[in-house]
């Protein structure tokens, strides 16, 4: 009897990794207070033509995960440690010219503030134009007509007439459009949002949202959606990680997490939007107390000294056990299993387009 076991198959064969890995990410500032623990310990996956919503209060590392994932820190003041792949390259320790490739070709970013990211010396053509030349060596002829179709495709009316205006005669909704095609110019394959659409009424901010996913469905590209703003989340994302205090504390697909949250932080989040099926009247429930120090974050749970739910564990161990994160579905929680706050079943509002 042959006893060499057989090769494996392709049954047994490992998946490919996600287009986006992180793992054990922690990244450190060094100020003249101390060190603040940014993001401490987090690990997350994303495939292509998905969207990631990562949402949590300011402070909780959000948009420092979303900075980390571009190279985009300062390595004389910042310690960033563990793995970040980006379509199986390392992003983590790159050097600034790897890095420079990375970013528009492989990943790109949209941030909050249009007024503040776009130049106002320059016209928006010429900033859609000047990374697709950086990156493809296209003429200026070419690039400005690669311009012209990217604010096209982003719904910019009249886009061989606009690409010539300033941001300052685009409205905020159109300024976000135009940093939408900056980003895509180069046809990245992961699109970071950070609160792209915070400062934008409800119905440009759902037009946003929208042309957001037909982009990702023309294109295939991966999302990662950050924002404070679970409506946002559940309009837009597949799957939903929450952060606080710089980890990860609760995951699972979007409908999971916003039918059955089992986080007290993400009951809190809950708690302080409004829902469908909630009295207009009444009032809202902010989370109590304040996100904590990341100079010197709580021992234990870094939520316990907000939570109203300690007392349901038995033991000291919120104060005294910091509790994991399991792999796939889960939360970073003592409370025992199956406990569940009864309030928070529906899912929040999400903005509507009146288109
Ligand atoms: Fe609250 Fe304890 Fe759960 Fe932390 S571990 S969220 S303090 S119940």
């Amino acid at each position: 009897m042959n006893a060499t076991p057989p090769p494996p198959g392709p049954a047994e064969a490992q998946p490919p990794p996600p287009f986006l890995s992180i793992r054990d990410l922690r990244v450190r500032f060094r100020t003249e207070d101390g060190v603040v623990k940014a993001v401490d310990g987090l690990s997350l996956g994303l495939e292509r033509g998905r969207t990631l919503g990562i949402v949590g209060e300011s402070g909780s590392g959000k948009s420092v995960t979303a900075l980390t994932v571009l190279g985009l820190h300062d390595p004389r003041t910042t310690e960033v440690t563990g793995q970040v792949l980006l379509d199986g390259q390392e992003v983590t320790g790159a050097s600034e010219s790897a890095l420079e490739r990375l970013r528009g070709a492989k990943a790109a970013m949209v941030f909050q503030d249009s007024l503040t990211a776009l130049s106002p010396y320059y016209t928006v053509g010429r900033q859609i134009a000047e990374p697709y030349r950086k990156h493809t060596g296209a003429s200026r002829r070419a690039a400005r007509l690669r311009a012209v179709e990217m604010l096209d495709r982003v719904g910019i009316p009249h886009p061989a007439r606009r690409v010539d205006d300033y941001p300052h005669q685009f409205s905020g909704g159109m300024r976000q459009r135009a940093m939408i095609a900056m980003a895509l110019v180069c046809d990245p394959e992961l699109l970071i949002a950070d609160e792209p659409t915070t400062a934008l009424d409800v119905t440009v901010q759902a037009q946003i949202l929208d042309l957001l996913k037909e982009l990702q469905r023309e294109t295939g590209s991966a999302i990662v959606l950050i924002t404070h703003d679970l409506g946002v989340v559940a309009r837009t994302a597949d799957d939903l990680l929450v952060m606080y205090a710089g980890r990860a504390v609760e995951r699972g697909s979007v409908r999971e997490v916003l039918s059955d949250p089992r986080h007290p932080y993400t009951w809190g989040l809950l708690g302080s939007m409004p829902r469908l099926s909630s009295d207009p009247d009444a009032p809202l429930v902010p989370v109590p107390g304040a996100p904590p120090s990341l100079l010197a974050p709580p021992p234990g749970c870094p939520f316990h000294p907000r939570c109203a739910w300690t007392g349901e564990v038995p033991g000291d161990r919120c104060a005294g056990e910091r509790p994991d994160l399991p792999a796939g579905r889960g939360a970073a929680c003592h409370l025992p299993p199956g406990r569940r706050h009864p309030d928070f079943i529906d899912a929040p509002a999400g903005p509507r387009s009146e288109a």
